[in-house]
Parts: C-alpha cells; structure tokens; sequence
C-alpha cells in the first residue's frame, strides 16, 4: 500500500498544462504525537488553485513548487494520535492532492456522511456554499421581489447563489456557458430564467431575462460578461464580487468598458474572500446542511476517477468543461 500525491512540478505560463504536475508514489505517512492520518475518498478541484500555481501577491500564500498541491479532501481516518480524533471519524481536511494526508487537526471539520452525502461536504455544505451564502448575505443583501444575476450559475457558488435567492423571494437569473447548463439551471435548480453568454446575444437576452434590470449581480467570472451585465444595474445596486475566471489563465481577458455604470447608478461593488468571514461559516454551513438534507437545495456534481485525472480536470474545469461541483473520486 502507497501513497500517491500531485506535486506542483512548476508555475504556469497562460493555461495550465499537465506539464505543470508531477505524479509519484510515496510511503503513507504515519501519525506523529497529537496527529491523524486520513485517507482522502473525495479531492476538491477549485478555481482558487489556479491563483495557488502562480508567483503573484494574493491574499493566500503561493503553492510551493514541489510541493504536494493544495487542496481541500474528505476522508476518513485510518490512524489517529490525535484525542478529538478516532479511526473511523469522517473529517473534511486541507491534506491536498494525495491519497493519504497528515494533520494535527488545524482548521479539520468533522463531517457526518448520514446527515448528507460526503462529498457534498466540498460543495454546497462546505466552501462553496459558505462563499455563495456570505457573498449574497452580507454584501448582495437582496430584498425580496429584486432580481439577482449570477455567473457560472450552474457551479458549485452560483448554483447555491440562485436558489437562496429563490428561497429570499427574489427573481433569480442566471448567466452560463451554453444550452444544457442554462436548461439545468431553469428546470433542475429552479431559477426563473438563465441566459447562455455563448449564444451571442448577452445584451438583449440579459434585457429579456431581467425586465425591471438588475439589483444585485453576484460576479463570478469578470471580463465581458460583467462589462455587459453593468449596462443592466439598477440605482443603488450592489456587486458581490466573487470570482474572476474568466481572467485566470489570462489577465488580459479582464477588461471591462462600462465603468460609468458604476457612478450614474451609484453600484456598491464589494471584493470579498470567503475567509474574511470566518464568524459566519457556523451559521451558513448549518443553513446549507439543512436545506440539502431536506432537499430544498440541489446540486450537481463532475467526477473524475482517480488522482492521476485530477490534473486534466482541473484544467477543464477553468475551460467550462465540468457541469457543477468538480471533485475526484479517489475511493
Ligand atoms: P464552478 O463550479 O462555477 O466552475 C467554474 C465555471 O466558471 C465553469 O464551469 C464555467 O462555467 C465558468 N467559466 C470558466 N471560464 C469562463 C470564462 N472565460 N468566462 C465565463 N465563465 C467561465 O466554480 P466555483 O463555483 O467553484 O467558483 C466560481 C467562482 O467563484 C470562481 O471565480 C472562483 O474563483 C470564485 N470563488 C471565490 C471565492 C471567494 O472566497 N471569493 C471562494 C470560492 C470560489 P460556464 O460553462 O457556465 O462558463
């Protein structure tokens, strides 16, 4: 029995490549004095990483190269010397792409696979959820009857973003890439319209979709889709502004035209990271867990099998390739 681990084999240039990993096989750690070892059945794949590959300032440490790549699992522990901790205890812990993870149980949340599905821990009940949650609670703020956007709204954020809109009595619209994800949105999730920035015509289907405009746009991609939602603002609207992706590989893609939006319509615009707010994931993850249980919040899921396709679906997942929440099985 072996470890398998991702390192990071280098930084980027543009696009991810599967160049930029290395795959090898390691010993399984053992748990040291107030430690545990887990063993991972899910790897989360976020479109954080791609800020983690790269040399620049953020507001997270940079991923090491040669390092095991960072990253979120759940798991369950096989070995512990750790007393809050015991063998058969499922946990959600930052162990990274490997099989097999060590952890003094520093930020570990004990997760209960009977209440709802394991893997659902990464997504609707776990960051992505927390993020959507918090970026519409706190700095959206939407009264009900307003009409909400999102982007990337069939996703592990914005599919949670829409439906608590729903659930606030708001109008929720949704902005994804092509028909079977707009398709999903309306008749799975329950939005009251989706428009596929693909299809070529964004500005009038963001009219048709949004007839009194638009009063909160929960921003997950930047770039022209944003530029095109700002001609849709309402007075006094506000910007969530999550996620930039649509500029991750390539920065250049970013720029965005119809600024004055912002000053005739008097937009509050508010950058936020969903780890500025750690007094409120208590709250959001008990919400997010009792509307999944009861089945009021649904969600979607891309699986790759296997550490060694984690690479290529990382890379698909900043192309559009995943439909909802990406993860790999690793069990
Ligand atoms: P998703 O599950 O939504 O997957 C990413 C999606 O982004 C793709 O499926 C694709 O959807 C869309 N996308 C990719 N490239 C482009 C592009 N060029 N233009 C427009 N859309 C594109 O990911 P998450 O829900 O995990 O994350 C959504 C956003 O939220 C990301 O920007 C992420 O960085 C951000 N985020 C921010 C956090 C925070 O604390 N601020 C925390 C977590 C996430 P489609 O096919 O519909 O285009």
């Amino acid at each position: 029995m072996k470890n398998i681990q991702v390192l990071l084999a280098s930084r980027p240039r543009g696009p991810v490549e599967e160049s930029n990993f290395r795959i090898v096989e390691t010993d399984i750690p053992k748990a040291g004095e107030g430690e545990f070892v887990a063993r991972a059945h899910y790897l989360s794949l976020d479109p954080y990483m791609r800020g983690r590959m790269d040399d620049s300032k953020s507001y997270a440490p940079k991923a090491v190269v040669g390092d095991v790549m960072v990253g979120t699992v759940v798991g369950e522990v096989i070995e512990s010397r750790h007393e809050k901790f015991k063998v058969g205890d499922f946990v959600e812990t930052r162990t990274g792409w490997q099989l097999y993870g060590r952890s003094n149980g520093g930020g570990v949340r004990k997760v209960d696979p009977g209440y709802v599905p394991l893997s659902a821990y990464l997504g609707a009940v776990g960051m992505p959820g927390v993020t959507a949650w918090i970026g519409l609670n706190e700095h959206g703020r939407p009264k009900a009857g307003e009409t909400v956007v999102v982007s990337a709204a069939s996703g592990a954020v914005g599919s949670v973003v829409g439906q608590l809109a729903k659930l606030k009595g708001c109008r929720a619209v949704g902005i994804a890439g092509g028909r079977a994800k707009c398709d999903y949105v309306v008749n799975e999730l329950g939005f009251d319209a989706c428009v596929d920035y693909k299809a070529g015509n964004l500005d009038a289907d963001l009219a048709a979709a949004c007839p009194k405009g638009v009063d909160v746009y929960y921003d997950n991609v930047g770039g022209p889709v944003l530029d095109a939602v700002l001609l849709h603002m309402n007075a006094f609207s506000r910007i969530p502004l999550c996620g930039q992706i649509s500029g991750y590989n390539d920065p250049d893609a970013l720029t965005v035209r119809n600024v004055r939006s912002f000053l005739i319509n008097r937009i509050q615009l508010r950058g936020f990271i969903c780890s500025d707010h750690m007094d409120l994931w208590k709250t959001a993850l008990k919400e997010l867990g009792a509307l999944v249980h009861e089945g009021k919040l649904k969600y979607r899921e891309s699986i790759a099998i296997g550490l060694e396709n984690a690479p290529k679906a990382f890379i698909g997942l900043l192309k559009g390739q995943n439909f909802g929440k990406q993860l790999v099985k690793l069990i």
